[in-house]
């Protein structure tokens, strides 16, 4: 009785607190800084030791944690007299006023009212109203891709592309794609019942469906979808009986006339180790692929992007990134923000020399394309311990070590987020693997042994 009583007062003050906190923020950092990291932020909800805060992207996360993360702790230690954990949602689903503006800026007047007395899709989709079509730019290694994503938006089920199966390779667009179908399915044909997941939150919601003894309600949900797009469908690779029962949905669906998406990394035949069946329904729809954007799409996604996000850079800036960066559409991107953040922090003109230096660090991490399996092995073969240790529980002193080694070298090594690293150790989350960063990196100042020891690591990888 007591502490509801409490939650209720606390939820309704932590607009009031964060407030309090922003003040007392904003005067530890730079004016362009708050504004790029902390107006985005919104609180939610403040129990006794948490505050929970909805942040942009997983980006926002990772930066926040490493850069800001100790001034935010002073704010909150100042205004509430002790330390609170901080807990982050990223926002993936549209809040209904987000989709009534959506419509209204797409919409010619009339039919606003039309659309709006419809009803907004009663379960989480998962869409990300920020990905569309309007704001996927075209370009020759995405022209097939991309057309027949509209043919399925404007036709679902009712094409021949069904499945449709988009595979290209990390940060080309395959998740920006997959969500665009489904923002203009939803946009268009309002009653129909969409759903976007990765693959492996299908497999977690499966394993905890189990635990519940809930699975038919589990798959009675999906086999009641009109559009199912799964991401990364590679992940299901291993995990046997969640592609027995993903076989079954996916029967259902096509049997019934309902759309498929799927992404994968790689074209269906070559998904080694996925169940032979799924593999050919896999190939019975369209498969097409996305390669790498030539310069002029390069330069046209920077261009709309730095529009996007209130950003002015010269022509020069532009094509040098441009000219630097060629494989992969989210170290544009990231190169981006990294160049804002950096300007910012450092309350820095963005000049060539700057955009020499962030397309040099985005870059060398780039072309090591070491991922964190690689690393997991190395570290297990130089310990001489097996790789599933690094994913349980176990706090035996040399498995911590190496689990937070993997961690530290994951972070330096690789363009994964935090929250991915977290999840590929036995799913830690992201302040885990900040603290295995730093704690090794004190290590490596003051340690010889670990610093030699983190560089045969390296050698091996
Ligand atoms: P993938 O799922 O293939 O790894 P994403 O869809 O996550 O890649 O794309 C990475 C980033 O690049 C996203 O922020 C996305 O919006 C952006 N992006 C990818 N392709 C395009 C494109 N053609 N036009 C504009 N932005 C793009
Ligand atoms: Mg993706």
């Amino acid at each position: 009785m007591n502490s509801s009583n409490s939650d209720v007062k606390n939820n309704k003050d932590v607009n009031l607190i964060w407030k309090e906190c922003l003040v007392y923020i904003k005067e530890q950092i730079p004016p362009l800084t708050y504004l790029t990291w902390f107006t985005p932020i919104i609180p939610l909800e403040l129990t006794d030791s948490t505050i929970k805060v909805q942040v942009p992207s997983e980006f926002f996360i990772d930066w926040i944690e490493e850069k800001y993360r100790s001034v935010i702790d002073n704010a909150i230690t100042n205004i509430l007299g002790q330390k609170y954990n901080l807990v982050y949602v990223v926002l993936h689903n549209p809040e209904k006023e987000d989709y009534e503006n959506i419509i209204a800026a797409t919409e010619p007047q009339t039919k606003i009212q039309i659309k709006l007395d419809k009803p907004l899709p009663k379960h989480d989709t998962h869409i990300n109203i920020r990905y569309t079509f309007e704001n996927f730019i075209k370009g020759e290694g995405n022209q097939l891709a991309r057309a027949a994503a509209v043919a399925i938006s404007d036709n679902p089920g009712q094409t021949s592309f069904n499945p449709f199966f988009i595979y290209a390779g990390v940060g080309l667009g395959k998740t920006h794609l997959i969500h665009a179908i489904g923002n203009n399915i939803i946009k268009k044909f309002p009653d129909k019942k969409v759903i976007y997941l990765p693959s492996d939150l299908f497999t977690v919601q499966f394993v905890e469906a189990i635990q519940a003894n809930k699975v038919n309600d589990f798959s009675s949900f999906y086999k009641g979808m009109d559009v199912l797009i799964i991401d990364d469908i590679h992940d299901l690779i291993g995990k046997e009986k969640t592609q027995d029962l993903f076989f079954h949905v996916f029967n259902t669906l096509h049997q019934s006339g309902k759309q498929i998406v799927l992404s994968s990394d790689k074209p269906p035949k070559d998904l080694k180790g996925l169940n032979e069946r799924l593999i050919s329904r896999f190939q019975w729809g369209l498969s097409a692929d996305m390669q790498p954007p030539d310069f002029e799409t390069r330069i046209a996604i920077l261009r709309n992007k730095c529009q996007s996000i209130g950003m002015s850079l010269s022509k020069e800036i532009i094509e040098y990134i441009a000219y630097n960066i060629t494989s992969n559409i989210r170290e544009l991107e990231g190169c981006l923000i990294k160049l804002l953040a950096d300007s910012s922090f450092n309350s820095r003109d963005i000049n060539l020399e700057l955009a020499r230096k962030t397309v040099n660090e985005v870059a060398t991490k780039k072309n090591l394309q070491i991922s964190i399996d690689t690393i997991t092995k190395a570290v297990c073969n130089y310990f001489e311990i097996a790789e599933t240790k690094l994913r349980e529980k176990n706090r035996r002193k040399e498995i911590a070590l190496a689990r937070q080694i993997a961690m530290y070298l994951s972070k330096e090594l690789t363009n994964s987020s935090l929250k991915a690293i977290g999840l590929n150790f036995g799913g830690r989350d992201h302040s885990t693997v900040i603290h295995a960063h730093n704690l090794i990196n004190k290590l490596i100042e003051k340690d010889y042994t670990i610093k030699s020891t983190i560089e045969k690591i390296k050698s091996l990888i």
